[in-house]
Protein backbone atom coordinates (compact mmCIF):
# COMPACT_ATOMS: atom_id res chain seq x y z
CA UNK A 1 0.00 0.00 0.00
CA UNK A 2 1.12 3.73 -0.36
CA UNK A 3 1.54 6.11 2.28
CA UNK A 4 -1.45 7.75 1.34
CA UNK A 5 -3.53 4.67 1.54
CA UNK A 6 -2.24 3.58 4.77
CA UNK A 7 -2.86 7.15 5.72
CA UNK A 8 -6.66 7.06 5.81
CA UNK A 9 -7.44 4.31 8.46
CA UNK A 10 -6.34 3.62 11.85
CA UNK A 11 -6.49 6.71 14.04
CA UNK A 12 -9.15 8.11 16.44
CA UNK A 13 -10.52 11.60 16.07
CA UNK A 14 -8.93 14.26 18.40
CA UNK A 15 -11.27 16.27 20.64
CA UNK A 16 -9.98 20.11 19.61
CA UNK A 17 -11.21 22.49 22.70
CA UNK A 18 -11.41 26.29 22.11
CA UNK A 19 -12.30 28.23 25.16
CA UNK A 20 -11.92 31.95 25.49
CA UNK A 21 -13.28 34.91 27.42
CA UNK A 22 -16.59 35.74 25.33
CA UNK A 23 -15.94 38.09 22.40
CA UNK A 24 -12.03 36.85 22.45
CA UNK A 25 -13.04 35.21 18.95
CA UNK A 26 -13.16 31.06 19.08
CA UNK A 27 -16.65 31.29 17.57
CA UNK A 28 -14.83 32.98 14.38
CA UNK A 29 -11.50 31.04 14.59
CA UNK A 30 -13.67 27.85 14.43
CA UNK A 31 -15.41 28.57 11.73
CA UNK A 32 -12.48 30.02 9.91
CA UNK A 33 -10.55 26.03 10.57
CA UNK A 34 -13.84 24.69 9.52
CA UNK A 35 -13.97 26.49 6.24
CA UNK A 36 -9.38 25.19 5.88
CA UNK A 37 -10.54 21.48 6.16
CA UNK A 38 -13.82 20.32 5.92
CA UNK A 39 -13.27 17.41 7.19
CA UNK A 40 -13.58 19.16 10.72
CA UNK A 41 -16.50 18.13 12.56
CA UNK A 42 -18.50 21.36 14.74
CA UNK A 43 -19.76 19.78 18.78
CA UNK A 44 -23.25 20.95 18.38
CA UNK A 45 -24.29 21.82 22.07
CA UNK A 46 -27.34 22.36 23.80
CA UNK A 47 -28.17 25.48 25.60
CA UNK A 48 -31.44 27.01 27.03
CA UNK A 49 -29.97 30.49 26.37
CA UNK A 50 -32.55 31.93 23.95
CA UNK A 51 -30.87 32.47 20.00
CA UNK A 52 -29.50 35.04 18.79
CA UNK A 53 -30.39 37.10 15.48
CA UNK A 54 -29.55 35.00 12.68
CA UNK A 55 -28.04 31.55 14.88
CA UNK A 56 -29.73 28.71 13.38
CA UNK A 57 -31.15 25.40 15.60
CA UNK A 58 -28.77 22.28 14.90
CA UNK A 59 -26.15 24.40 13.24
CA UNK A 60 -25.47 26.47 15.95
CA UNK A 61 -26.82 25.64 19.15
CA UNK A 62 -30.04 23.01 19.79
CA UNK A 63 -32.15 25.70 21.79
CA UNK A 64 -34.11 23.65 24.65
CA UNK A 65 -35.75 24.44 28.24
CA UNK A 66 -34.34 23.53 31.14
CA UNK A 67 -36.32 20.75 32.01
CA UNK A 68 -35.32 18.69 28.69
CA UNK A 69 -31.42 19.82 29.82
CA UNK A 70 -31.86 18.19 32.91
CA UNK A 71 -33.23 14.92 31.69
CA UNK A 72 -30.62 15.06 29.07
CA UNK A 73 -27.97 14.77 32.12
CA UNK A 74 -29.58 12.35 34.11
CA UNK A 75 -30.12 10.13 30.82
CA UNK A 76 -26.33 10.10 30.74
CA UNK A 77 -26.53 12.31 26.99
CA UNK A 78 -24.30 14.93 27.52
CA UNK A 79 -20.37 14.72 27.80
CA UNK A 80 -20.21 17.55 29.93
CA UNK A 81 -22.37 20.37 30.61
CA UNK A 82 -21.88 23.81 32.75
CA UNK A 83 -23.52 26.42 33.71
CA UNK A 84 -22.29 29.67 31.93
CA UNK A 85 -23.76 33.35 32.35
CA UNK A 86 -26.91 31.87 34.03
CA UNK A 87 -27.86 29.24 30.98
CA UNK A 88 -27.08 25.76 31.07
CA UNK A 89 -24.79 24.77 27.83
CA UNK A 90 -23.53 21.04 27.01
CA UNK A 91 -21.95 18.66 24.48
CA UNK A 92 -24.23 16.05 23.07
CA UNK A 93 -22.46 12.84 23.55
CA UNK A 94 -23.48 10.72 20.60
CA UNK A 95 -22.56 12.85 17.52
CA UNK A 96 -18.94 13.48 19.47
CA UNK A 97 -17.93 9.53 20.33
CA UNK A 98 -19.59 8.46 16.30
CA UNK A 99 -17.19 10.83 14.67
CA UNK A 100 -14.47 10.34 16.84
CA UNK A 101 -14.22 6.97 16.65
CA UNK A 102 -14.51 7.36 12.92
CA UNK A 103 -11.75 8.81 12.59
CA UNK A 104 -13.18 12.20 12.42
CA UNK A 105 -11.56 15.52 14.43
CA UNK A 106 -14.11 17.64 16.71
CA UNK A 107 -14.19 21.14 17.27
CA UNK A 108 -16.13 22.16 20.63
CA UNK A 109 -16.75 25.79 21.50
CA UNK A 110 -16.79 25.59 24.85
CA UNK A 111 -15.85 27.64 28.78
CA UNK A 112 -13.26 26.04 30.99
CA UNK A 113 -14.91 23.93 32.56
CA UNK A 114 -16.16 21.66 29.92
CA UNK A 115 -12.43 21.76 28.60
CA UNK A 116 -12.14 20.22 32.65
CA UNK A 117 -14.76 17.97 32.38
CA UNK A 118 -13.85 16.57 28.57
CA UNK A 119 -9.81 16.73 29.97
CA UNK A 120 -10.49 14.41 32.69
CA UNK A 121 -12.80 12.02 30.94
CA UNK A 122 -11.97 8.95 28.91
CA UNK A 123 -11.29 11.19 25.81
CA UNK A 124 -8.32 12.44 27.69
CA UNK A 125 -5.24 10.98 25.20
CA UNK A 126 -7.87 12.39 22.45
CA UNK A 127 -7.90 15.65 23.51
CA UNK A 128 -6.04 19.26 22.07
CA UNK A 129 -6.64 22.55 24.20
CA UNK A 130 -6.72 25.98 22.99
CA UNK A 131 -7.26 28.65 24.66
CA UNK A 132 -7.53 32.30 23.08
CA UNK A 133 -6.66 35.15 24.46
CA UNK A 134 -7.99 38.86 23.70
CA UNK A 135 -5.15 41.43 22.87
CA UNK A 136 -6.61 43.58 25.82
CA UNK A 137 -10.00 43.66 27.76
CA UNK A 138 -10.49 47.40 25.58
CA UNK A 139 -10.64 45.63 22.50
CA UNK A 140 -12.67 42.46 24.21
CA UNK A 141 -15.02 44.85 25.19
CA UNK A 142 -15.06 46.72 21.58
CA UNK A 143 -15.55 43.25 19.81
CA UNK A 144 -18.64 42.27 21.94
CA UNK A 145 -20.21 45.82 21.56
CA UNK A 146 -19.34 45.50 17.62
CA UNK A 147 -20.67 41.84 17.42
CA UNK A 148 -23.91 43.44 17.66
CA UNK A 149 -26.02 40.40 18.88
CA UNK A 150 -26.18 40.50 22.72
CA UNK A 151 -27.71 44.14 24.93
CA UNK A 152 -25.88 46.18 26.59
CA UNK A 153 -26.82 44.63 30.24
CA UNK A 154 -25.83 40.86 28.50
CA UNK A 155 -21.93 42.57 27.49
CA UNK A 156 -22.21 43.82 31.04
CA UNK A 157 -22.45 40.27 32.71
CA UNK A 158 -19.88 38.86 29.73
CA UNK A 159 -17.34 41.15 30.72
CA UNK A 160 -17.80 40.55 34.50
CA UNK A 161 -17.32 36.87 33.92
CA UNK A 162 -14.14 37.60 31.36
CA UNK A 163 -11.59 37.90 34.43
CA UNK A 164 -12.80 34.40 35.87
CA UNK A 165 -12.71 32.70 32.02
CA UNK A 166 -9.11 34.25 31.83
CA UNK A 167 -7.72 33.04 35.26
CA UNK A 168 -7.62 29.17 33.90
CA UNK A 169 -5.80 30.08 30.75
CA UNK A 170 -2.65 28.02 32.01
CA UNK A 171 -4.56 24.86 31.73
CA UNK A 172 -4.24 24.83 28.36
CA UNK A 173 -2.04 22.85 25.94
CA UNK A 174 -1.77 25.98 23.69
CA UNK A 175 -2.29 29.38 24.57
CA UNK A 176 -2.94 31.96 21.84
CA UNK A 177 -3.31 35.86 21.27
CA UNK A 178 -6.30 36.88 19.20
CA UNK A 179 -4.50 39.98 17.90
CA UNK A 180 -4.72 39.90 14.02
CA UNK A 181 -7.26 36.95 12.83
CA UNK A 182 -4.89 35.54 9.81
CA UNK A 183 -2.09 35.23 12.03
CA UNK A 184 -4.24 33.66 14.69
CA UNK A 185 -5.73 31.12 12.26
CA UNK A 186 -2.76 30.58 11.00
CA UNK A 187 -1.28 28.93 14.07
CA UNK A 188 -4.41 27.21 14.82
CA UNK A 189 -3.65 25.40 11.60
CA UNK A 190 -0.16 24.76 12.38
CA UNK A 191 -1.31 23.03 16.06
CA UNK A 192 -3.69 21.12 14.49
CA UNK A 193 -0.70 19.88 11.51
CA UNK A 194 1.43 19.16 14.28
CA UNK A 195 -0.84 17.15 16.41
CA UNK A 196 -2.15 15.08 13.54
CA UNK A 197 1.74 14.02 12.72
CA UNK A 198 2.33 12.75 16.22
CA UNK A 199 3.32 9.47 16.03
CA UNK A 200 0.75 7.85 18.30
CA UNK A 201 -1.77 9.46 15.54
CA UNK A 202 0.16 7.80 12.54
CA UNK A 203 -1.07 4.16 13.43
CA UNK A 204 0.08 3.37 9.82
CA UNK A 205 3.37 4.11 10.49
CA UNK A 206 4.15 0.69 11.71
CA UNK A 207 3.17 -1.38 8.50
CA UNK A 208 5.01 1.51 6.48
CA UNK A 209 8.21 0.84 8.50
CA UNK A 210 7.65 -2.65 8.06
CA UNK A 211 7.49 -2.59 4.39
CA UNK A 212 10.23 -0.59 4.21
CA UNK A 213 12.50 -3.02 5.97
CA UNK A 214 10.97 -5.54 3.24
CA UNK A 215 12.30 -3.29 0.74
CA UNK A 216 15.61 -3.50 2.11
CA UNK A 217 15.54 -7.25 2.81
CA UNK A 218 15.07 -8.05 -1.23
CA UNK A 219 17.24 -5.28 -2.43
CA UNK A 220 19.92 -7.59 -0.25
CA UNK A 221 18.77 -10.63 -1.72
CA UNK A 222 18.90 -9.39 -5.14
CA UNK A 223 22.57 -8.65 -4.34
CA UNK A 224 23.53 -11.92 -3.54
P1 LIG B 1 -16.48 34.34 20.80
O1 LIG B 1 -16.96 33.17 19.99
O2 LIG B 1 -15.19 34.08 21.49
O3 LIG B 1 -17.52 34.89 21.73
P2 LIG B 1 -16.58 35.74 18.23
O4 LIG B 1 -15.86 34.81 17.34
O5 LIG B 1 -18.07 35.84 18.12
O6 LIG B 1 -16.16 35.53 19.76
O7 LIG B 1 -15.92 37.19 17.98
C1 LIG B 1 -16.44 38.37 18.59
C2 LIG B 1 -16.36 39.54 17.56
O8 LIG B 1 -14.98 39.89 17.38
C3 LIG B 1 -16.90 39.17 16.19
O9 LIG B 1 -17.61 40.28 15.69
C4 LIG B 1 -15.65 38.89 15.37
O10 LIG B 1 -15.84 39.19 14.00
C5 LIG B 1 -14.63 39.82 16.00
N1 LIG B 1 -13.23 39.34 15.94
C6 LIG B 1 -12.77 38.08 16.14
N2 LIG B 1 -11.43 38.02 16.05
C7 LIG B 1 -11.02 39.29 15.76
C8 LIG B 1 -9.73 39.91 15.51
N3 LIG B 1 -8.60 39.22 15.55
N4 LIG B 1 -9.71 41.23 15.25
C9 LIG B 1 -10.85 41.96 15.22
N5 LIG B 1 -12.09 41.45 15.43
C10 LIG B 1 -12.19 40.13 15.70
P1 LIG C 1 -22.58 32.05 23.87
O1 LIG C 1 -23.81 32.27 24.67
O2 LIG C 1 -21.78 33.31 23.64
O3 LIG C 1 -22.82 31.27 22.60
O4 LIG C 1 -21.64 31.11 24.76
C1 LIG C 1 -21.32 31.50 26.06
C2 LIG C 1 -20.23 30.63 26.61
O5 LIG C 1 -20.69 29.28 26.75
C3 LIG C 1 -18.97 30.57 25.73
O6 LIG C 1 -17.84 30.66 26.58
C4 LIG C 1 -19.05 29.20 25.12
O7 LIG C 1 -17.77 28.69 24.82
C5 LIG C 1 -19.70 28.41 26.24
N1 LIG C 1 -20.33 27.19 25.73
C6 LIG C 1 -21.01 27.01 24.58
N2 LIG C 1 -21.40 25.73 24.44
C7 LIG C 1 -20.94 25.08 25.54
C8 LIG C 1 -21.01 23.72 25.97
O8 LIG C 1 -21.56 22.84 25.32
N3 LIG C 1 -20.42 23.44 27.16
C9 LIG C 1 -19.78 24.37 27.92
N4 LIG C 1 -19.22 23.97 29.05
N5 LIG C 1 -19.71 25.66 27.55
C10 LIG C 1 -20.27 26.01 26.37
Amino acid sequence: MTPDELQQGGRRGLAIILSSPSGAGKSTMARRLMQWDPTLSFSVSATTRAPRPGEVEGRDYYFTDRDTFGRWIIDGAMLEHAEVFGNHYGSPRAPVEQALSDGRDVIFDIDWQGGQQIRNSSLGRDVVSIFILPPSIRELERRLRERGQDAPDVIAGRMAKSEAEISHWAEYDYVLVNDDMDTCETRLRTILTAERLRRDRQPWLTEFARGLNEEFRRREDDDL
